[in-house]
């Protein structure tokens, strides 16, 4: 859910402010508020109110085009009032900010947790202060969201962190990520979710480059050549296999799960979703080897399926993208809810 457009946090490289998202207005300074989300949300999850009552699956409260925790909900709570009735229809959440404004509702996000899950992810580009000063102005320092983690973390929840975006030449050498997994390992997270930084021409470039030509001039043509500039505003493609090599390395060394523990969530995945999110997870790993994977296709497929798994048994192999390699692979999750080459993938 983005409860907000527009986020005073600010942050230097953040996208939300690219024109694709056609967020109104002075992104950093100007801040949409829906003020009728948790009227509509109340609706939503109500089961009286729905013909078909939503599945259980974990709700998102982020922001990509607005953290959920800026300042403005101190005064408007749409965030407090979500968690509420989220509580009330028993669904779990994982909540995705950079603010410390979180720990208002940490007895509402305990009473979830021991209802059905939460999750508490924080966003990072580094875990190094003086950096996170420059490019995320609007946020408390890393080293003071390490300490709200390792607080939800003593209070029994699930903690990650978002690792994304690495920013080119600032946090992205290796002995910056490892400074970040490391610190992640120290505070005892669940997972750290990588991924280098997009930049696209428009408002989002013109932002990032005021920042950059203040702090850091001599690399405005490092971006220049590092960046594609195609509509998705991706860097060139060998630079992020070179990242996630990297990071690869870094996180294994840890025992850091790169992908959010399947066992922490299972409970509220039906056969069907299983396999999507476990052929989503090979995907994942196999690419970010540099390697290639016929696993995203077959999710796909799954993914669209109306029937359950289960009664297709025997003819798996006419969904598309699915061969004896991926067939096998299906029937083992229905047979033992897990699948052991995702093991053995996800321990490297
Ligand atoms: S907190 Fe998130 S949504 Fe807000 S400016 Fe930073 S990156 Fe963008």
């Amino acid at each position: 859910m983005n409860l907000y457009r527009g986020c005073t946090h600010n942050c230097a490289y953040c996208d939300g402010r690219a024109e694709g998202y056609y967020v109104d207005g002075e992104f950093g300074t100007e801040v949409a508020v829906k003020v009728n989300a948790p009227e509509i949300l109340a609706r939503e999850l109500d089961p009286r109110k729905k013909r078909k009552p939503l599945e259980q699956g974990f709700i998102l409260v982020g922001g990509g085009v607005g953290d959920s925790y800026q300042p403005v909900e101190g005064k408007y709570e749409l965030t407090k009032r979500a968690l509420e009735t989220i509580y009330e229809h028993g669904f779990p959440v994982h909540m995705l900010t950079k603010s410390n404004l979180i720990k208002r509702d940490i007895d509402i996000l305990k009473r979830i947790n021991e209802q059905s899950k939460v999750i508490v992810s924080y966003s990072f580009s580094s875990v190094d202060d003086k950096t996170s000063s420059i490019f995320e102005p609007g946020v408390p320092l890393p080293s003071e969201r390490l300490e709200t983690l390792a607080l939800f973390k003593k209070h029994g929840i699930t903690c990650g962190m978002f690792l994304l975006p690495v920013i080119p030449f600032i946090t992205d050498a290796p002995e910056k990520i490892e400074q970040s997994i490391n610190e992640a390992s120290r505070v005892g997270l669940d997972f750290v979710i990588f991924g280098g930084m997009t930049l696209k021409s428009g408002r989002q470039k013109t932002h990032f480059t005021n920042v950059l030509k203040e702090h850091y001039p001599k690399l405005l043509s490092e971006y220049e050549n590092l960046y594609t500039w195609d509509r998705w505003g991706n860097a060139k493609a060998e630079y992020y296999s070179s990242l996630n090599h990297v990071f690869n390395i870094i996180a294994k060394k840890y025992k850091m799960p790169r992908r959010i523990p399947i066992g922490l969530f299972q409970h509220v995945l039906s056969d069907n979703d299983l396999v999507v999110v476990i052929l989503e997870q090979l995907d994942y790993f196999l690419k970010s080897e540099g390697k290639t994977s016929p696993y995203s296709y077959a999710a796909y497929s799954v993914s669209r399926l109306k029937e359950p798994l289960d009664t297709m048994r025997n003819s798996l192999r006419k969904l598309k993208g699915v061969g004896p390699t991926t067939e096998r692979i299906i029937l083992e999750i229905l047979r033992t809810r897990k699948s052991s080459y995702h093991q053995q993938l996800a321990q490297g």
